[in-house]
């Protein structure tokens, strides 16, 4: 049924989206009209749109892990016209279009273009021959630099406006049937595959458009300790970006962020992605951001900023920060 036609509303997952095992177990159950889920998502969701309390009273918040892959997921899942609820009423394209423009900074423009230089090297192509698919491009943050770098920016998402804004960047807008007949050197999701309502389904189709030694970037949100997390102290009643940090246990709001009502429905650990990529003839290759730094030459000052850079992305290489983050290879 057509979104409009059909009423905002959810249904149980009835098995694991990632793997279809049944052998699941509930690890935590509230109610969206209760706190702490609906302090929670009045902290999330209200300075960026409208919440209709309506559509969330009497349902069920619950949390299920898998035995099998080990994914934790969100059992009640919106159907159609509540995603949509939820991606332009909720989260309005107001607040997306402040809150993109606050990243397109120099700072981040040079983060995002210093992960596909390495990205690029890799795959060891001219980058104009280098053909990406961006799976969810929202905005285009990522999109707009591999454009930018020479590459071929194939893009899927959701809503005429963003592929109107896609197509002003010079990135090829495609629909989502189109990933199943085309192949590409770099198959790129930063913060999308939680977000999916048939991630094992998803995860297929798109390690299967990975070319013969391309590469799968999969950016998801660390789900470090939320099962314990969860089961001792329940949700928080504050979302991340909301909470002040002081009192927060480093790695904490993160992993509580993994498992955000009604958006993060889905939390991978390392052993799901492990599960993911073997089932998908996909090789990990690494686990760490890895980026190359810029330097500013104007002087003794600008050169020093530039070596605590270097600083600091050589640590992350050592410390293997805690971040979800899965860099895998089609041989
Ligand atoms: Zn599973």
């Amino acid at each position: 049924m057509p979104p409009s036609l059909q009423a905002p509303g959810f249904y149980p997952r009835t098995s694991c989206p990632v793997c279809e095992s049944t052998a699941t177990a509930r690890i935590y159950t509230a109610r969206y009209d209760e706190d702490p889920v609906r302090a929670l998502v009045d902290s999330n969701f209200s300075r960026q749109g409208v919440i209709d309390w309506d559509l969330l009273e009497g349902i069920a918040f619950e949390v299920d892990k898998c035995a099998t892959c080990d994914l934790i997921f969100q059992v009640q899942t919106p159907n159609e016209a509540m995603l949509e609820v939820i991606y332009t009423r909720m989260i309005t394209a107001r607040f997306l279009d402040e809150y993109e423009r606050g990243l397109l900074t120099l700072d981040q423009f040079h983060r995002i273009a210093g992960e596909f230089t390495v990205l690029f090297e890799a795959i060891g192509k001219h980058p104009a021959d280098i053909t990406v698919l961006d799976f969810g491009v929202g905005q285009g943050r990522w999109a707009r630099v591999a454009r930018g770098m020479g590459a071929t920016v194939y893009v899927t998402e959701i809503g005429d406006d963003k592929k109107r804004l896609a197509r002003t960047l010079g990135l090829e807008v495609i629909e989502d049937d189109d990933i199943d007949t085309m192949t590409f050197d770099l198959v790129h999701t930063e913060q999308v595959l939680e977000h999916l309502v048939h991630p094992g389904r998803d995860f297929a189709r798109l390690a299967r458009a990975v070319a013969p030694g391309g590469l799968f970037k999969a950016a998801i949100p660390y789900r470090g300790k939320l099962e314990q997390l969860l089961t001792t102290k329940g949700l928080p009643t504050t979302a991340m970006f909301a909470s002040g940090g002081a009192k927060a246990i480093p790695g904490e709001v993160e992993a509580f962020a993994s498992i955000q009502p009604l958006e993060h429905l889905n939390a991978f650990s390392d052993t799901t992605m492990e599960w993911l990529s073997a089932k998908n003839g996909l090789k990990p290759v690494s686990q760490v951001r890895r980026r190359s730094v810029s330097f500013d030459t104007g002087g003794p000052r600008a050169l020093i900023g530039g070596a605590k850079k270097v600083g600091v992305e050589l640590a992350k290489a050592v410390m293997r920060p805690k971040i979800g983050y899965h860099l895998l290879r089609r041989s």
